[in-house]
């Protein structure tokens, strides 16, 4: 027995690199974080592009590692997605943020709507609906209130599933978004077969505004599709003036970016619209 034992641990010795301890540390402290409460939710504010009044936030999550400090979202969100556990801590995203903005209400402090990350793991929850619908009436948000992004390739890898998915979340009331939207394969066209009110225009296409040409045909094509089709339009990245308003010149709803706020965690952010900064 003495023997077999130490050949398990020679073999772990050789075929464990360096790379595979690491993410069975970070698995294993991912495990305890929603034990230990080691999430927490930062705001990033959307404004309306002409008033440049608050119209929203994103919430973006981050890890408060004990050790490390604060971990952003894709150092640890693609192993939750690997191991699942992606599935409690998006449903804890979820009700941490109705709470919150039902605090907010409660405080004076009215956020007129907060957009909560899906990831496609929870797609395959069988209980997702009944997450999200237990999530509004827990915090007594209302339901149009709540915002759900989720991406064009969630669309794109099970559209049938995801499209009854899609009608189910319509039903209970909440607002529909699609994330990173032109870094996909879809077309305007197939989205009009879901039930979405808005789009993102991902970064990478804001980032070379307004003086790469390439960059604002795509983005005004984008913009004047999307108006016909009835889809509001946010734009991600904005980090100038300069951006802001060619966006806003060519149609934008509402912009979102460092220009106009970083996400902050709650206490922070209630300084930043104290200060006046959204309008
Ligand atoms: P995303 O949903 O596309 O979020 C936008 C990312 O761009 C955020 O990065 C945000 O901090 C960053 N950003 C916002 N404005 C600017 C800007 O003006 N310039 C630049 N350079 N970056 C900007 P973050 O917070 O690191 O999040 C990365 C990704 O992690 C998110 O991309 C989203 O896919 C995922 N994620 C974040 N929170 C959650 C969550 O609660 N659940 C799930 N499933 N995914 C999440
Ligand atoms: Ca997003
Ligand atoms: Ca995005
Ligand atoms: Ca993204």
């Amino acid at each position: 027995a003495k023997d077999s034992g130490k050949n398990t641990h020679e073999f772990f010795n050789a075929e464990m690199n360096a790379q595979t301890v690491e993410r069975l540390v970070l698995e294993n402290s991912l495990r305890q974080a929603l034990e230990r409460d080691e999430f927490e939710l930062h705001f990033q504010p959307q404004v309306n592009a002409v008033s440049r009044e608050l119209v929203g936030v994103e919430v973006l999550l981050r890890w408060r590692h004990p050790q490390q400090g604060l971990v952003a979202p894709g150092r640890f969100i693609p192993l939750a997605e690997e191991t699942g556990l992606i599935k409690p801590i998006g449903a804890w995203v979820l009700q941490a943020a109705c709470h919150q903005l039902r605090r907010w209400d409660r405080e004076g402090l009215i956020i007129p709507r907060v957009a909560v990350n899906l990831s496609a793991r929870q797609f395959e929850q069988p209980n997702l609906i009944s997450l999200v619908a237990g999530a509004l009436e827990e915090s007594g948000l209302a339901p149009q209130r709540l915002e759900l992004e989720i991406t064009e390739s969630m669309i794109m890898q099970n559209p049938v599933e995801t499209v009854r998915i899609l009608n189910e979340l319509k039903h209970l009331g909440v607002q529909l978004a699609i994330d990173d939207f032109g870094t996909g394969y879809s077309s305007l066209s197939i989205l009009k077969r879901f039930p979405l009110d808005s789009l993102k225009i991902d970064r990478s296409f804001v980032d070379g505004l307004p003086q790469d040409g390439d960059s604002a045909a795509i983005t005004e094509a984008v913009l004047a599709m999307a108006r016909k089709l009835g889809f509001a339009v946010v734009a991600e990245g904005v980090e100038h003036e300069g951006q802001a308003n060619f966006l806003q010149a060519i149609g934008c709803d509402s912009l979102q970016g460092y220009f106009f706020g970083k996400p902050m965690p709650a206490e922070h952010f209630v300084v930043w619209l104290a200060a006046g900064e959204a309008t």
